[in-house]
């Protein structure tokens, strides 16, 4: 029996969000259709048990996982997310989008994705610490450097790389940089890769608001989400004269049409961990989040958080998925009809793992580049690669989420094809 049969993706569900994306592109894919199977069934499944010691000498025991959904077109890549929520379903999905985006922006990786089902601030942080190592020990048999190379996701940092990267090299007995990335700088990481994605949802946004004729100065944006990727975009957006007048997060939603001030959110996240004690804005129903006056809507936090009924009021005129997978099949069909523009999680995000693989890069060759040509390596990667989806959605008549499905893919099958099935 497969792994596969253990699952049982419900209409909401990640994965089968990701299978209806799946459908949608294969009268693109010309003969390589084919080959599609290989899209819906991830290569390998790990799920481990990670018992530790608490502080108070009990022992808990919590389930892990690593998926390598894809490995055609290289080794795995992907985030590591740490949330009470997580299920072998949704890091399936969260790996397949993984080898969907590597392709999108043409690096030589393919998909992946692990998670723990725990809540991270229920844990001291030497608990943290005993659990992360004991993961990665459990996983260490399909991950290194030339073979699945772990990142930063949900309630995951560099610090969490750097006990990752430890564990692994302890157990190898040779300091392996290039096993996970979004490490501390000290450790081999990348200079620009803490904000990257943040920066690759900015580029692309501003590549999509110049295309529809959106001035960035004075747009009103909307994040929901103020941790790594939602506050990097806001802040650049910030930057390019554009007002932030509504936040969500897992505190509550705060709104202000005259702009929230960056330094302070960002003063407030750090002293509470969220944002409701910011204090210059209105608190209003978590609901009232989707029907906000903005031009930009940037979810930036959970899967699905897009449904039908959102979606349908909804007023900004663009969307940037800095999320993974935040917007339902369905609802995605809503916003099409009503003329949004989507600019689909597996390119507007892809900055993340763009600067992922300049670091990994960087570590093979111990040289290391200047923030600024990061940045404009960065920038170049993400403007071509969107030119080439928009393009492509232009010559089919089909929506940008479809398009980069479609590039991406003929990429990963075309690689599957020529390698050909093994024996
Ligand atoms: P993070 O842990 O830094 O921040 C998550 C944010 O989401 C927090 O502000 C949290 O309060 C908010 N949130 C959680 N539950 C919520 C809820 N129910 N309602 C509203 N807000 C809620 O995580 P991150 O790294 O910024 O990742 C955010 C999203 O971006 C995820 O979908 C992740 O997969 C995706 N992503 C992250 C990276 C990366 O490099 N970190 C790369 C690509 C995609």
């Amino acid at each position: 029996m497969s792994f596969l049969s253990y699952v049982t993706p419900s209409a909401t569900s990640p994965w089968h969000t990701y299978l209806s994306q799946v459908d949608r592109v294969l009268p693109y894919l010309g003969h390589l259709a084919h080959w599609s199977e290989t899209l819906k069934r991830p290569k390998r499944a790990l799920i481990v048990d990670v018992p530790i010691e608490m502080d108070d000498g009990s022992v808990a025991h919590f389930e892990g996982y690593r998926v390598q959904h894809n490995l055609s077109r290289g080794p795995g890549k992907g985030g590591v997310r740490y949330h009470p929520d997580v299920t072998l379903e949704e890091v399936m999905a969260l790996s397949a989008w993984m080898t969907v985006k590597c392709a999108a922006v043409n690096l030589p990786y393919g998909g992946a994705k692990g998670g723990i089902r725990v809540d991270p601030k229920t844990l001291s942080q030497k608990e943290l610490e005993r659990m992360t190592r004991r993961y990665t020990s459990e996983i260490g048999i399909i991950i290194g450097p030339q073979r699945d190379i772990p990142a930063p996701d949900v309630n995951t940092n560099g610090q969490i790389m750097a006990w990752m990267m430890d564990t692994y090299s302890m157990n190898t007995g040779t300091t392996a940089t290039g096993v996970v990335t979004g490490k501390p700088l000290h450790l081999g990481g990348s200079l620009g890769r803490v904000k990257a994605t943040g920066r690759g949802v900015f580029v692309t946004g501003r590549e999509a608001a110049r295309r529809i004729g959106l001035n960035l100065n004075g747009a009103r944006i909307a994040v929901q989400g103020m941790g790594n990727v939602g506050s990097s975009a806001a802040e650049l957006f910030i930057g390019a004269g554009a007002t932030l007048v509504a936040v969500q997060d897992h505190t509550g939603t705060l709104v202000n049409p005259k702009g929230f001030d960056m330094a302070n959110t960002m003063a407030v996240l750090k002293r509470d961990g969220g944002i409701s004690g910011y204090k210059d804005a209105e608190k209003v129903d978590n609901e009232d989040f989707w029907n906000v006056d903005c031009d930009i809507l940037i979810p930036a936090a959970l899967e699905g958080q897009i449904t039908v009924p959102r979606a349908n009021r909804i007023k900004a005129k663009l969307v940037l998925e800095g999320a993974n997978g935040p917007t339902l099949p369905e609802a995605d069909d809503v916003l099409k009809e009503r003329g949004v523009l989507v600019v689909p999680d597996v390119i507007c995000n892809a900055g993340g793992v763009t600067v992922s693989y300049f670091e990994w890069v960087q570590d093979f060759s111990s040289f290391f580049w200047s923030e600024d040509e990061i940045n404009v390596r960065l920038d170049k990667i993400m403007v071509d690669a969107l030119k080439h989806i928009w393009d492509t959605a232009d010559h089919h008549k089909i929506t940008l989420r479809t398009a980069t499905f479609a590039v991406a893919c003929e990429r990963i099958l075309t690689a599957r094809e020529e390698r050909g099935l093994y024996p």
